[in-house]
C-alpha cells in the first residue's frame, strides 16, 4: 500500500512535496491468514467429534432405542467423542494462553530435575498401560533455567506422553539432563528417548505446525489433537529454548530441548 503524506509547508504556502510511504503488507497479511486457517481447522476438528455425537443420539433416539446391546456400545463411542472434543478444547486454550504470554520474558528459576521428577511420576500410569518404565538419567546437581514452572512441566509432560502414545510397548522411555559446555556460555540439554517405530524424515520439520499429525493406525494414536507438538514449541521458544528432533525410523525418536545458562559462579 502506499501512504501520501504532504510535507508541511512554511505559513500560508502550498505544500510542493510529497513523501511516499510504501508499506509492507504482505507479512501483516501472512499472519492475518494463519489466524483464518487456525480457525477453520480448529472448527473443523470439532465439529467432527459434534457430528458423530450428534448422529448417536439421533440414534438411540430412533432406531437403536429398544436395543441394549447396541446402546452400551453408542454410549461407549459418545463418551470418547466428547472426552477427545474435552482435550482439544484444553489443547486449544493452552496454545491461547502461552501465545498471549509469547513477547513477556519468562521470570522465575526453575530446576529442570524438579520438573522431570514430577513429570515421572504424574505419568507413571499412563506408562504402565503401555509397559513402559519413565527413566530419568541426570548428571547429579541442580539444573537451573530461567523459566515457567508449570509451563515446562507441561513441555515434558508433552514429549513423555507422546514417547508413551507412539513408543513400543515394554520398553523404556529416558529423560535425560545434562550440562553442555559450549563457546558461548552452557546449554543445558533436557530430552526425551523413546524406543518406538520413530519418525520419517520428510514428516520432522513439519511436527510442530498446528494440527499437524503423521497417519499412523494404533488406537492410542488416534487420541491425539496434533497440537501438543505446537504447543511445546511455543512454550519453548519463550524460554529461549531450541527444539531439536532427532529419529530412527524402527529405532526410536530423541526429542530435546536445548536451554542457554548462564554460567552461575
Ligand atoms: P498428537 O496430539 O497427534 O500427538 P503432536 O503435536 O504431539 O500431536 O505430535 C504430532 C505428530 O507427531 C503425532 O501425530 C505423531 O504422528 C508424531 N509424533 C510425535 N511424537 C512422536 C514420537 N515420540 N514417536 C513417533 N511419532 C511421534
Amino acid at each position: 500500500s502506499v501512504d501520501i503524506l504532504p510535507i508541511p509547508a512554511p505559513q500560508g504556502e502550498r505544500p510542493s512535496f510529497f513523501l511516499l510511504l510504501f508499506r509492507d503488507r504482505t507479512a501483516e497479511r501472512r499472519i492475518e491468514r494463519m489466524r483464518t486457517d487456525f480457525v477453520a481447522n480448529a472448527s473443523h476438528e470439532l465439529r467432527t467429534p459434534l457430528a458423530s455425537l450428534i448422529g448417536f443420539i439421533e440414534t438411540l433416539q430412533g432406531a437403536a432405542r429398544d436395543d441394549a446391546v447396541a446402546r452400551a456400545r453408542f454410549l461407549d463411542i459418545m463418551r470418547d467423542q466428547a472426552a477427545r472434543m474435552s482435550r482439544l478444547i484444553d489443547d486449544l486454550l493452552s496454545l491461547s494462553r502461552i501465545e498471549m504470554k509469547r513477547h513477556v520474558a519468562v521470570e522465575g528459576r526453575v530446576d529442570l530435575a524438579e520438573v522431570f521428577a514430577e513429570v515421572q511420576e504424574t505419568l507413571a500410569p499412563l506408562a504402565a498401560e503401555s509397559a513402559l518404565a519413565i527413566e530419568i538419567e541426570a548428571e547429579a546437581g541442580a539444573h537451573v533455567v530461567a523459566g515457567d514452572r508449570d509451563e515446562l512441566v507441561q513441555v515434558f509432560s508433552n514429549l513423555v506422553e507422546n514417547a508413551c502414545k507412539y513408543g513400543e510397548s515394554g520398553k523404556r522411555v529416558v529423560m535425560a539432563l545434562k550440562r553442555v559446555r559450549g563457546r558461548d556460555g552452557s546449554v543445558i540439554e533436557a530430552s526425551v528417548t523413546d524406543f518406538g517405530p520413530g519418525i520419517a524424515a520428510e514428516h520432522v520439520p513439519r511436527l510442530t505446525e498446528r494440527f499437524y499429525r503423521v497417519e499412523s493406525g494404533g488406537s492410542r494414536a488416534r487420541r491425539g489433537t496434533g497440537l501438543g507438538l505446537s504447543i511445546v514449541r511455543n512454550i519453548l521458544v519463550r524460554h529461549r529454548a531450541r527444539l531439536l528432533v532427532h529419529s530412527v525410523v524402527g529405532q526410536g525418536s530423541t526429542f530435546t530441548a536445548r536451554f542457554p545458562v548462564k554460567d552461575v559462579h
